[in-house]
């Protein structure tokens, strides 16, 4: 996939679920890390789609992200605009080796064996569709949601603003 399409498919299907705002910009810049630490500048340091593919890693890793004993749920939760869950740190990279995964190389899984159910191709139509087909969706789902909550978010700043400043944005 595209690094564009990593980043819309990603954010997209994170929207479907419910997310912040600061966790779709987190995961818009972030779902193309897997590639990106295989290289520092142009040198490559890591074999492509080796272990920093690695599913099983993933996996491991956001479960024990999940775990919340381990961890606290939330690394903040100021408002609807301003929340941020522990698990969504690792949900970049592992939802873009999962989507590795439907490519005809496939992603390891602990090194053992590798996964793949070769049904997209790169850079192609059928990648496109997917991605672009997952936007249109949590656009028209989530789209009206989320400016319900980012206006939310705003009444909240506004609320609090006034608060400590009555004389705030009255003419
Ligand atoms: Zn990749």
């Amino acid at each position: 996939m595209t690094g564009l399409n990593h980043k819309i498919t990603a954010t997209a299907t994170l929207a479907l679920i419910g997310a912040s705002p600061l966790e779709l910009l987190f995961t818009f810049f972030f779902s193309t890390i897997p590639d990106r630490v295989e290289r520092i500048g142009t040198k490559r340091i890591l074999v492509h789609r080796g272990w920093s593919h690695d599913i099983g890693l993933w996996s491991l890793l956001l479960f024990i992200f999940t775990w919340d004993t381990l961890f606290p749920p939330h690394i903040f939760r100021l408002s609807p605009l301003f929340s941020f869950r522990t698990w969504v740190l690792i949900y970049p990279g592992w939802f873009h080796v999962l989507i590795d995964a439907f490519y005809k190389k496939g992603v390891p899984f602990f090194g053992f064996f590798r996964v793949s159910l070769p049904i997209l191709d790169y850079g192609r139509l059928n990648e496109h569709f997917v991605a672009w087909g997952i936007l249109i969706i949590a656009c028209c789902v989530e789209g009206t949601n989320l400016i319900a909550r980012v206006i939310s978010g705003a009444k909240i700043i506004f609320l609090e603003l006034r608060k400590r400043n009555p004389e705030f944005l009255i003419f």
